[in-house]
């Protein structure tokens, strides 16, 4: 199609007459239909109900012979370590096993950090002045909701395909008030970018005005693809102990998004030193995990193998639902100027950058039509969009004809927004 900025004055109205009575058919049609979380659908959910019968009467010893039943174990058992090392990019022993969320594992790093300081600091962060966080930006809305809940000012920074602009990063880590940053370095949420190895070996290396400077990797989607290719990332830890800063990354994952969200296992992993130090302070919170679970997930899913077959399942699920939000996108939007999209290769979402301030329009056009997107905004610090333009779209959680109806509604409200824009210019 033509840009809607090139129309001549009569097509511009024909567009907009036909594009607006589209619309209300669609607004007429009643639907009930939600974007807004990525959750996976039931049918993930139900690719690991085998592990619902697990470990079974009876089936409560560790490799160890330890009793999973018990208290202890507060790192995690040995073979369920041994088995996520590889998505962590660390070896067992330098990984510690959670409960079941990884943001929660966030969050206590962050509360612990701020109250006890991390090794390499004088103190904790709390007592030092306004300590910061660079936040590439578009991203994690819960991320940003941990920083504000405990006021941690957050310095947006802009993400360029291959991960945040590092001369914009390199120049702000020279303040000792910047004491971390989030980092999605793999199928960020929303943006679905990697970053790039120089990137990383740039995050790893550059010179950090806070000597207790902590980057937390947040690697949620790191088996997560879309596509055949199974795209790698930077080893974070390996980069940051070559440039001599072994402390310097936090790792985290989950296997919220392969096997249960509810009743998955979350991770950390880090320097042995910084390892200490979680377990010192996650020691004093609790008498140990939920170890049962860890052997569920070990004797389901057996071995690395196990989990990218688990991972192929997904994919087989949820690619079509990508697949459509694209196709209704590119079919309606692609020469007209509204807005530009990502084609996602892993993760859970696509990212949508209107022109001209429109984010927050197309959600209320979406909301009169029954399709609920998640709030314009959500993907920046104290969900301020300076520009009012980007869009998170979640296509996981409804089912395919569901999402195929609500990427045309998507669409269509991108475009008409669009077309209204002229119109009142
Ligand atoms: N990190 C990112 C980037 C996410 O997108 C999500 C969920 O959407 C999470 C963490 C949540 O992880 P968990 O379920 O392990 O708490």
């Amino acid at each position: 199609m033509t840009s809607i900025a090139e129309l001549s004055s009569a097509d511009h109205q024909a567009l907009l007459t036909k594009v607006r009575g589209e619309y209300d058919a669609f607004r007429a049609a009643g639907h009930k239909l939600d974007m807004t979380r990525g959750k996976p659908s039931p049918e993930q959910l139900d690719l690991s109900n085998g592990m619902l019968a697990l470990p079974g009467n009876g089936d409560y010893l560790t490799e160890a012979n330890e009793d999973a039943r018990n208290y202890g174990g507060l790192q995690g058992i040995a073979e369920a370590r041994a088995l996520f090392a590889p998505v962590l990019g660390a070896p067992a022993d330098r990984v510690i096993i959670g409960d079941n969320s990884s943001l929660a594992m966030m969050h206590d790093s962050i509360v612990w950090a701020l109250l006890k300081g991390v090794p390499g600091g004088t103190a904790p962060w709390s007592k030092e002045s306004a300590p910061a966080f660079l936040c590439p930006v578009p991203g994690y809305d819960r991320h940003f909701a941990i920083l504000e809940e405990y006021g941690i000012k957050m310095i947006p920074v802009r993400l360029t395909g291959q991960g945040p602009d590092m001369d914009e990063v390199e120049r702000l880590v020279a303040d000792p008030a910047v004491k971390g940053m989030w980092c999605v370095p793999k199928y960020a949420n929303p943006s679905g970018e990697i970053y790039s190895e120089e990137t990383a070996k740039r995050l790893a290396a550059m010179k950090t005005g806070a000597p207790d400077f902590r980057i937390f990797w947040d690697n949620a989607y790191a088996l997560h693809h879309l596509t055949a290719t199974k795209h790698e990332v930077a080893n974070i830890l390996e980069l940051c102990e070559a440039a001599g800063n072994p402390d310097r990354a936090f790792v985290y994952a989950s296997t919220s998004k392969m096997t249960l969200a509810g009743a998955g296992l979350a991770f950390f992993a880090s320097s042995p030193t910084n390892v200490k130090w979680y377990l010192a302070r996650a020691g004093k919170r609790t008498i140990g995990p939920d170890k049962l679970n860890q052997i569920r997930h070990v004797r389901f899913l057996k071995n690395i193998d196990g989990l990218h077959q688990l991972m192929d399942g997904h994919r087989a699920l949820i690619a079509p639902k990508f697949a459509a939000v694209e196709e209704a996108l590119d079919r309606r939007l692609t020469g007209t100027g509204v807005a530009r999209w990502t084609k996602p290769e892993g993760g859970y979402f696509v990212s949508v950058d209107m022109a001209d301030g429109l984010a927050s329009k197309v959600v209320s056009l979406a909301k009169d039509a029954g399709l609920a997107l998640t709030p314009a905004g959500a993907t920046w610090p104290l969900g301020q969009d300076p520009q009012d333009s980007n869009l998170r779209l979640a296509p996981t959680f409804p089912s395919l004809g569901d999402v195929k109806v609500a990427a045309e509604g998507i669409a269509l409200c991108m475009l008409l927004a669009g077309l209204e824009k002229r119109d009142a210019a």
